[in-house]
């Protein structure tokens, strides 16, 4: 990638428009927006993408602490601040708090209500819904995210059985 002092102005509109795929994607949109690439900013990056989760501050601090990567309480709760204010990284407020993902563009979940676990899905709704909740609203809408909620079919297999 060229890394030249270019000004963003001089940038084509896509560099900063593109949605960040890869972790080297998140990478070069810190570098493109300026941002330091501390070794503690790096290691958070390369979490998430590895973990392919949505972790809490504390849960990413405890990971990397013991993979031996060392970074404080301070650092870590900062460096997520700064990734999801520039939105390299997703944040979802629940009611327990905050959770970090990787993919930061607009996507939906499914949320298993046995696990708690929060999967990324990209759905796509037909064109027809889209205008119709236009029609139904006077907004024209640019992105949506979707809340799925349910269980996993064996889990669900599980608590139906009375025995
Ligand atoms: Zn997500």
């Amino acid at each position: 990638m060229n890394t030249d002092a270019v000004s963003q102005s001089s940038m084509p509109q896509s560099a900063a428009q593109k949605p960040i795929r890869s972790l080297d994607d998140a990478l070069e949109r810190c570098q493109f927006l300026g941002m330091r690439l501390s070794k503690q900013r790096r290691y958070i990056l390369e979490l998430l993408w590895q973990a392919q989760e949505h972790l809490s501050a504390r849960e990413i601090y405890d990971r990397l602490n013991r993979q031996g990567r060392e970074i404080g309480h301070t650092s870590v709760y900062q460096n997520l601040e700064a990734l999801s204010n520039q939105n390299i990284i997703e944040c979802i407020e629940r009611s327990d708090g905050r959770l970090y993902g990787n993919i930061s563009d607009s996507h939906s979940h499914v949320n298993c209500m046995d696990t708690q676990q929060i999967m990324d899905v990209h759905v796509k709704l037909p064109e027809e819904i889209l205008r119709q909740v236009e029609a139904a609203t006077g907004v024209s809408i640019t992105e949506y995210r979707i809340e799925f909620y349910g269980h996993h079919a064996d889990a669900a297999a599980v608590t139906a059985d009375p025995s």
